[in-house]
């Protein structure tokens, strides 16, 4: 066989496998650009996301240097103290998305994230993907949540399990009167858990209006105090003021009236 013809007949075969691989390789690089999407949204697909869900709060429009705080799954006997101590260190305000379950055990805990000015969230009662429960388990559990925690503060927030927000959840959130509240920044802190990478990302995404989701409790540990111990002396010197959600809505809300 002549060079010529064996080059055009390997050509002729290597042609379906190209073919056979072409849509797998689509379909990777598609699943791919879906989860990075999903890990590391880009601020546009957040504002996207707020625009399609206008009940669920994903960041606020605001002009001022202010990013909300928010952190998840306390109170937690080992590491809520700690957090307390370093926010006040650095001024800054945050929003406590607790668990009625951890909050029944701790009730000490709460009087103390409200005794130093901070504000609380809901976060139902346990830890557990709020889209997966029944109507009826996602609304007790919000239910028993939201007057554990507002015997000690006023609470308007609800943060759902696993920040599944299905209609199901939206209507339970509207029922108890509760505003549902992702977030625009989140390093999926309780997944990747190296330091320098939270730090980076947090930082790399901080712009007006963001919202900062961080963990802590039995699964996050102490992580979140080296966390926040080198995100809030750089957001300080950019100038940023973090602060809790409700604040940071009624900074948007002023601006709306001018
Ligand atoms: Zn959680």
């Amino acid at each position: 066989m002549s060079v010529a013809r064996r080059m055009s007949l390997a050509r002729r075969m290597s042609v379906p496998r190209a073919r056979r691989a072409g849509p797998a390789a689509g379909l990777a690089a598609v699943a791919g650009g879906l989860l990075a999407l999903w890990l590391r949204p880009p601020f546009w697909a957040v504002r996207i996301a707020g625009r399609l869900l206008p009940d669920v709060l994903f960041c606020v429009d605001t002009p001022q240097r202010a990013i909300a705080l928010t952190i998840d799954d306390g109170p937690d006997p080992a590491t809520t103290e700690l957090v307390l101590e370093t926010l006040a260190r650095h001024d800054a305000q945050a929003t406590f998305f607790v668990l009625g379950g951890r909050g029944s055990d701790h009730p000490r805990l709460l009087q103390r994230i409200v005794g130093h000015g901070h504000e609380l969230g809901n976060h139902t009662w346990r830890a557990e993907p709020s889209a997966r429960l029944q109507s009826t388990e996602l609304d007790v559990s919000i239910r028993d949540t939201q007057r554990l925690i507002e015997a000690v503060a006023p609470v308007g927030l609800l943060r759902p399990g696993s920040g599944w927000v299905t209609r199901r959840v939206r209507a339970a959130a509207h029922d108890n009167d509760l505003r549902c509240v992702l977030g625009s920044i989140y390093p999926y802190d309780l997944l990747f858990r190296s330091k320098p990478y939270i730090v980076r990302y947090v930082l790399g995404r901080a712009r007006p209006g963001a919202i900062v989701i961080l963990h802590e409790g039995p699964t996050a540990g102490t992580r979140i105090v080296d966390v926040l111990e080198a995100v809030l002396p750089r957001l300080r010197e950019r100038g940023y003021r973090v602060t809790t959600v409700s604040d940071l809505v009624r900074d948007g809300a002023r601006r709306a009236d001018q």
